[in-house]
């Protein structure tokens, strides 16, 4: 394990003072390393779950040869340029239920969708394409069909004995149904990740206390816990944290006995008057960051014990753009996960002039649609306080203005990153 120090090291012109927001992943990946442990887990509980080893596909699926259509499955090599085709069906094949006898020129068999392609066949022509060509049989008119048409070929998705999904493989709804689809019972995934939280500030009022004069209801843990539970994190909540240092000791030691992960919310900006930084430098080995961004400046990272530390700043938006663009790439790695980066960049037309200053990357809430010309347009969802989390209600993505970006006009391309499904 590397010491912050020797990370910052590594890294070209590091500067916990002015960081760039593109250098926070970098010293993140360095930060933490996958978690080691397997477990062998049931098809049925895969979702969300992350591969320690490839899947090898025990089977070739489809396992034959198979219609695509219900038709009539011929002998291909039997069209001739320019010609309808007759042919008389002598049997049929159902999915499941093999047509087993020969087929000689000038004959066909009634196939149905899955069913295997009866020996010497290689093409099938869709019912809806054929004649009745009197005498119980059919006719394919001309140049509608090329030999091999209609035909899945077996193996065509997965190969025997070739890894259908590969170790570091986040599985989605798609991949549980290709683990089912080879008839594997379980796969080898690593062990859930646990990321406990806590939220800091005396100003913060957890629900059921009544309301006070200059007190807030705590929303970062509801926002954190929501985060974590889509990335399948298992999740100790640890409550609002007093600004005392026996309070705060206690909550840190827990956390770092318990878990893979601390995030705390509060107590990390400059000029805090309060115990939380102290208590950090004092139980690990941390780093205090101020980001060139906004929302989100100030930061904690670091390990206490075993555990990674995210401090993130207080303010709710500042939580969750934090969150999306530095904490879950990281927590996706100490998943195992091969890929980490963030949802994608898009394209989208500016509804309106936007402010910004060239040197931080500012992070604004929008509401992305499509646009009458096919592409997208962004508008924003108005008020970009640090503090105002209805707009993250409100907006589908984040406008992504990068460091050296200036203003930007109406009808200017911006990047956007969309959240659906992730914050
Ligand atoms: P801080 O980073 O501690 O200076 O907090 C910045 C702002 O975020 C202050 O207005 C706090 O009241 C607010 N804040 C801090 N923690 C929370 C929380 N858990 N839930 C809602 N607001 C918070
Ligand atoms: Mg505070």
């Amino acid at each position: 394990m590397k010491t912050l120090e020797q990370i910052a090291a590594e890294l070209q012109g590091y500067d916990p003072n002015a960081l760039p927001a593109g250098h926070v992943n970098d010293f993140l990946a360095r930060l933490v390393t996958p978690v080691a442990e397997v477990e062998e887990v049931p098809t049925l509980d895969l979702l969300g779950r992350v591969l320690a080893r490839d899947v090898v596909s025990p089977i070739s699926v489809p396992p034959h040869d198979n219609s695509a259509m219900d038709g009539y499955a011929f002998d291909g090599g039997q069209l001739q340029p320019g010609q309808a085709l007759r042919l008389q069906p002598v049997g049929t094949a159902l999915a499941g239920k093999a047509w087993q006898g020969s087929v000689a020129a000038g004959q066909c068999v009634k196939i149905m969708t899955g069913a295997i392609m009866p020996a010497g066949l290689d093409t099938v022509v869709p019912q809806e394409f054929t004649r009745d060509a009197g005498d119980g049989c059919i006719e394919i008119p001309a140049g509608i069909l090329q030999r091999g048409d209609n035909r899945r070929h077996a193996g065509e998705d997965l190969m025997a004995g070739r890894p259908a999904l590969r170790a570091g493989d986040r599985l989605g709804p798609a991949a549980v149904g290709l683990v089912a689809s080879l008839g594997l019972p379980t796969a080898t995934v690593r062990r859930r990740v646990k990321v406990t939280y806590f939220s800091t500030g005396d100003e913060i009022l957890s629900l059921g206390e009544p309301p006070r004069e200059g007190a807030v209801y705590d929303s970062n843990r509801y926002t954190v816990r929501g985060l974590l539970q889509r990335l399948g994190c298992e999740v100790l909540d640890l409550g609002v944290v007093r600004d005392e240092p026996a309070a705060l000791e206690a909550a840190f030691r827990r956390a770092a006995a318990e878990a893979d992960a601390i995030i705390t919310s509060g107590g990390v900006s400059v000029g805090e008057a309060d115990f939380t930084k102290a208590m950090m430098r004092q139980l690990g080995d941390v780093a205090f960051w101020k980001i060139a961004m906004r929302p989100g400046r100030p930061m904690a990272v670091g390990r206490i014990g075993r555990s990674v530390l995210f401090g993130l700043p207080g303010n709710p938006v500042a939580v969750m753009v934090t969150f999306l663009a530095f904490v879950r790439p990281a927590l996706l790695r100490l998943m195992g996960c091969s890929d980490t980066a963030p949802p994608p960049l898009l394209r989208a037309r500016s509804l309106e002039p936007l402010r910004k200053k060239p040197g931080r990357t500012e992070y604004q809430r929008g509401i992305v649609a499509p646009a009458p010309d096919g592409g997208l347009q962004v508008r924003t969802t108005g008020n970009q306080g640090s503090g105002v989390l209805s707009s993250m209600v409100q907006g589908n993505g984040l406008i992504v203005l990068h460091h050296a970006q200036g203003n930007v006009a109406v009808g200017d391309e911006v990047d956007v990153m969309v959240f659906e499904g992730v914050v």
